[in-house]
């Protein structure tokens, strides 16, 4: 007889999701491809998803409303800024709304495209989900113990996870 696992510090979990701002429709759907895998206990997923998927059960279907600070947190003033085309890393026709990788002292990073210009790009570095509540539909797919290789290397391995 197998006891039923409830997640919790070192368990290797998936789940699938929608998200959506508070509210409104689903613009994000995970069932499109593989469930995501994470290993919880470990600051890998956010902060609030990891606090209503804790002690749940493989099967458990429910509704997280995350605040911004538990999502993708607030937004940043000061963090738009007019960039050279040159910088952008994403190829093809850059518009407004899109985001993309800009290349900065720091490496690259992810930002969204404000307005574009002639030999200029103004963009905007907050990710695009800050500052908003979210509601995730939740749903438990497996749950299992986590092998001392995951621990150490601090992420889940398999579909969905790292593959390496
Ligand atoms: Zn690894």
């Amino acid at each position: 007889m197998t006891e039923t696992m409830k997640i919790g510090r070192d368990s290797v979990v998936s789940f699938h999701y929608r998200l959506g701002k508070e509210g409104e429709a689903h613009f994000e759907d995970s069932h499109t491809g593989d469930p995501v895998l994470y290993l919880h206990g470990h600051r890998s997923m956010l902060v609030g998803l990891e606090e209503a998927l804790e002690g749940r059960v493989a099967g458990d279907s429910f509704t997280a409303t995350l605040p911004p600070e538990k999502a993708y947190g607030k937004r940043k003033e000061g963090a738009q800024q007019r960039v050279p085309r040159k910088h952008v890393l994403t190829k093809g026709k850059l518009k407004a709304g899109q985001v993309v990788q800009i290349n900065t002292a720091e490496g690259g990073r992810e930002a969204q495209i404000i307005k574009v210009g002639l030999k200029n790009v103004d963009i905007d570095s907050n990710h695009p989900l800050a500052g908003m509540t979210l509601d995730f539909d939740l749903e438990v797919i497996e749950v299992r113990a986590a092998t001392a290789e995951e621990i150490a290397h601090g992420h889940a391995h398999g579909v969905g996870g790292h593959q390496h």
